[in-house]
């Protein structure tokens, strides 16, 4: 891994990559990417993990079948993340790396006041090498407030700490020309801004149990390229494609180049 090129990354993970269709932890896929963000935090880097899973977990746990209405999910929710946490803060360990959960809702990052102690928490969990494990606090965030999906969580919080790299794994490996199950389809490997013709495309795909879809992803793409931080939508099934990002590589998945400093966003 190169040691300066990224120096301070955010991996989000999603529902999909966490939990199987029938509730129960991903065991393989959650110890592969455990494994990997343990290899960049013991190479001197600062990592913070963004997941989901949790109503995904709280509903396998309690043996419920779907999400229902948010009442519901915020009390799966509640379940779910302490089994995830659980899971995390278990095989980490095994690595030698510390963990800390961080539970965010978009009102703590959108007042002045709250956003600095998040930051303050971030950077001093930093200071002693901890891995921030951060989810939105389903159970306080209702519909008018949430960030609803993590993708866009991950981008404000990688802006929050000053990022240089957000790694959105995904069920999908990357944007595609049209619904990556149709014939036809193809990747679109590098994504140099995002245009109103890269929107359209995400708008037509879908990602099946997560919540935010290419849509989200491209939002939290513009949010992130924006504030200058690169961005790639990687397999949530190959973590380890990780490492190439790091050692420069913009060969994986679908990677998006952070606008440098002085350049204008266009309007929409
Ligand atoms: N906070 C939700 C959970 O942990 C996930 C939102 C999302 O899927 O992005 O289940």
């Amino acid at each position: 891994m190169k040691e300066d090129l990224y120096k301070t990354i955010v991996v989000k993970v999603g529902t999909t990559t966490l939990v199987n269709e029938n509730g129960k932890l991903n065991i393989v896929g959650i110890e592969k990417l455990v494994r990997v963000i343990s290899a960049i935090k013991n190479s001197g880097k600062n990592v913070v993990l963004v997941t989901s899973g949790a109503v995904g977990a709280g509903a396998g746990r309690l043996g419920i079948k779907g999400k229902g209405d948010i009442r519901i999910k915020q009390a799966l929710a509640a379940v779910g993340q302490g089994v995830l946490m659980q899971f995390y803060e278990k095989l980490f360990l095994e690595y030698g790396v510390n963990v800390a959960q961080v539970l965010l809702t978009r009102e703590d990052l959108e007042t002045d006041i709250r956003r600095q102690n998040a930051l303050n928490t971030l950077t001093t969990l930093f200071e002693f090498e901890v891995v921030p494990i951060v989810n939105e606090n389903d159970t306080v965030a209702v519909e008018e407030i949430v960030y609803g999906d993590n993708d866009t969580l991950a981008a404000v919080v990688a802006k929050l700490i000053g990022a240089d790299l957000l790694v959105i794994l995904s069920d999908v490996d990357g944007l595609y020309t049209m619904p990556p199950h149709e014939p036809g389809a193809e990747k679109i490997p590098y994504v140099k801004e995002i245009t109103p013709e890269i929107e359209a495309l995400a708008e037509g795909s879908y990602s099946n149990l997560g919540t935010g879809g290419m849509q989200s992803k491209i939002k939290a793409a513009k949010i992130a390229t924006e504030a200058g931080i690169a961005m790639a939508i990687i397999s949530g099934e190959s973590p380890t494609d990780i490492y190439n990002i790091l050692d420069g590589s913009t060969a994986c998945g679908t990677f998006f180049e952070p606008k440098k400093a002085g350049e204008c966003a266009k309007e929409a």
